[in-house]
């Protein structure tokens, strides 16, 4: 059906009527008064759903733009770094450190399963001339629906005393909690287009007094990405280059909407629909792909083993009109996921399982009786 299709992948998210009609005013100039004050109060609104007191700068570019700037900013050539990979996003972070020379020690996990945060104590502890610049990692891996243990391995990295931490929150950030000063984190990383509940185009990063301090004498080369500049002029809510000012306008009424809701309540939601997303899937004879007790609360991905998942994917998007997301690489025609992040109700989670489960229905591949889906995930939201 026209215009009725409704997103469940991780990123673009669904938006908010009221956030797309901030979109479609007329722009205003970047350096016009108007536009500071919405600089001004957006500034503010970052910090609070970042529990921080640190300035925290949008970039116009996607997720990755925030990632790569918080590495390029921060390091130096030839530095050595410490990268947890157990997905396509921790890759991406290997590749990118790579692609600007680091040395790159990598601490990996197979896919579907969380980082151990005693693998990066161990790297830490056995060096000794504190050679490791930073420990890069992704909170939320989006590929194959894990969480890792930020908060743990933050630790482990404040106790080595020289490194620094780089966190990819992008599918954390605004679905669970994340509080950047008291988990100790240095760089945090995240895009509008997921938990923002605004269209992509935005990024936002916030750095720690010691990232600040490493980023004085960090020689990568950069310019659009250079932080700098972004620090100065955000001291006059201003931006160096021109920014996506229309979405500056999405950010300020997204952020009110989420103020309004309050964090806890914002976390609490997603914890429900991650399981109520889980107890479903199960229900409906359907495998988790995440290690139990270790789902993301932003995405869940489902293992529907002999099944080919396109085909799933492919008949709840024909006949329900839901987008579910596919698997990257290996796992590509293994698992979908379904996003349940950012502006995401308890009818969005409903429909998506009974979607998925009459789809398994109309393919005769269903192995429980019709409804047992749908009957456990409204259990859990009742
Ligand atoms: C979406 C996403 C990103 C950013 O991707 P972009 O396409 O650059 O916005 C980074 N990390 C994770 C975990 C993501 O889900």
């Amino acid at each position: 059906m026209q215009d009725k299709l409704t997103l469940m992948i991780p990123g673009p998210t669904p938006v908010p009527e009221k956030v797309l009609r901030a979109l479609g005013k007329h722009p205003i100039g970047h350096r016009s008064k108007e536009f500071q004050s919405i600089v001004s109060h957006t500034s503010e609104q970052l910090k609070w759903l970042h529990q921080t007191n640190n300035e925290v700068l949008t970039i116009t570019g996607s997720g990755t733009a925030a990632m790569e700037a918080g590495i390029i900013n921060t390091l130096s050539r030839g530095a050595k770094v410490l990268c947890g990979d157990n997905g396509k996003f921790g890759e991406r972070w290997v590749k990118v450190a790579k692609a600007f020379g680091l040395q790159v020690e990598v601490v990996k996990a197979e896919w579907g399963c969380p980082l151990d945060p005693e693998k990066f104590q161990t790297a830490l502890n056995e060096d000794k001339n504190k050679e490791i610049q930073a420990v890069i990692l992704t909170h939320s891996e989006t590929s194959t629906g894990v969480i890792n243990d930020l908060q743990t391995i933050s630790k482990y990295v404040q106790t080595h005393g020289r490194a620094i931490t780089i966190a990819d929150c992008v599918t954390s950030l605004g679905a669970c909690n994340v509080p950047m000063d008291e988990w100790g984190l240095d760089v945090v990383a995240s895009g509008s287009q997921k938990g923002y509940m605004i269209p992509p185009g935005l990024s936002f990063i916030a750095m720690s007094e010691r990232a600040w301090q490493a980023q004085q004498t960090s020689d990568l080369p950069k310019f659009y990405l250079d932080l700098e500049p972004y620090r100065k002029t955000a001291a006059n809510n201003s931006n160096p280059f021109t920014p996506a000012v229309n979405l500056y306008f999405a950010l300020e009424a997204a952020l009110e909407m989420m103020q309004e809701e309050g964090l806890e309540a914002i976390f609490t939601r997603h914890a429900r629909h991650r399981s109520a997303t889980q107890a479903g899937i199960k229900a409906m004879g359907l495998t988790l792909f995440a290690k139990e007790g270790h789902g993301s609360p932003a995405i869940t991905a489902v293992l529907p083993e002999r099944i080919d998942s396109e085909t799933i994917r492919k008949i709840v998007k024909q006949k329900f009109d839901i987008l579910l997301a596919g698997g990257q690489d290996h796992l590509k025609g293994k698992i979908f996921r379904i996003g349940h992040l950012g502006f995401v109700s308890d009818r969005d989670v409903l429909t998506a399982i009974s979607s998925i489960e009459a789809s398994l229905q109309s393919l005769n591949l269903l192995t429980t009786p019709m409804g047992a889906g749908v009957a456990a995930a409204a259990k859990i939201l009742q």
